[in-house]
């Protein structure tokens, strides 16, 4: 079977099985078997494929058509221009979280040695990005999952930020510090328990339950880091939290009734309120 054959076959497969994008989908699986670009797919199309990796691409399209998601089946994303292992323990990196990787290096260009406390790190994305681009930030990453910090481990070290970043087992509820912070960034678990059932199959089935919802209103962990957040905080540290579509006013509410003044968003590509940003009074 050559390589636009096994891509046609593929592309109806996920067709059929109400897969989106089934076609980009073909070429990102085969194009990670053949560790090649994309679109040097084109440039292949009657290039044989080995028996090995017709094997590989037809389990992993048919893991596909069960909806699992392709960065788990690939085993890898990009996210802020870094590459990030990611298996089931952790949640698929977004491109929305760039707009708040952005916006506390923007801020902080110009802080030397700032102290970052960063809550629910998952895959470590938020951290590593920051320890990549703030050369003096010493940052602390706590998750409540062991498995998610080993695989934050792990990508710290693909990065070469391991020295950097100091990794916790802790809850938000209970972690204390002995030193306090310049900065706390968070992108926690804000999807509301009526939002996730209609959530897609790909995140309903196999993204980590707790990383994506509060299995409340949505706002729960926004609570509870505010409320952290005036004891772990330097006097005029800054808090910088990801929040979802029509949250953002509320997430001020919450900063302001704990002690937080100068509340400004950030908005997405899509024009929606993605970040939410405070400071300690
Ligand atoms: N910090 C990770 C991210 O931003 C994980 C967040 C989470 O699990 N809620 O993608």
């Amino acid at each position: 079977m050559t390589v636009l054959e096994s891509l046609q076959l593929s592309t109806d497969f996920l067709e059929k099985k109400g897969i989106e994008s089934p076609r980009l989908n073909a070429e990102l699986l085969l194009s990670e078997i053949l560790k090649c670009k994309r679109l040097d797919l084109y440039l292949k199309f009657d290039q044989p494929l080995k028996e090995n990796e017709v094997g590989i691409y037809r389990e992993w399209i048919a893991r596909r058509g069960k909806f699992e998601p392709l960065q788990y089946i690939i085993g890898n994303v990009e996210f802020y221009g870094l590459p990030f292992k990611v298996t089931p323990d952790v949640l698929i990196p977004r491109p929305e979280t760039e707009i708040l990787v952005e916006e506390v290096i923007k801020r902080c260009k110009d802080i030397n040695a700032s102290k970052i406390l960063d809550i629910g790190t998952g895959s470590g994305n938020i951290s590593i990005s920051l320890a990549k681009n703030l050369s003096d930030a010493e940052i602390t990453s706590i998750d409540i999952s062991d498995k998610a910090l080993s695989i934050a481990q792990e990508n710290a070290l693909i990065n070469g930020v391991e020295e950097k970043i100091h990794f916790i087992t802790a809850d938000v509820k209970t972690y204390m510090s002995n030193n306090q912070f310049d900065i706390i960034v968070s992108n926690p678990p804000y999807v509301s328990k009526e939002e996730y059932a209609n959530l897609q199959n790909e995140i309903l089935n196999y993204e980590p339950m707790t990383a994506v919802t509060d299995s409340n209103d949505g706002l729960d962990f926004y609570r509870t880091i505010a409320g952290r957040a005036k004891i772990l905080l330097k006097k005029n540290g800054k808090i910088f939290l990801e929040v979802g579509k029509d949250q953002s006013k509320y997430v001020a509410d919450i900063l302001e009734k704990n002690d937080f003044i100068n509340i400004y968003f950030v908005k997405d590509y899509q024009q929606i309120d993605r970040v939410v940003v405070g400071e300690l009074k």
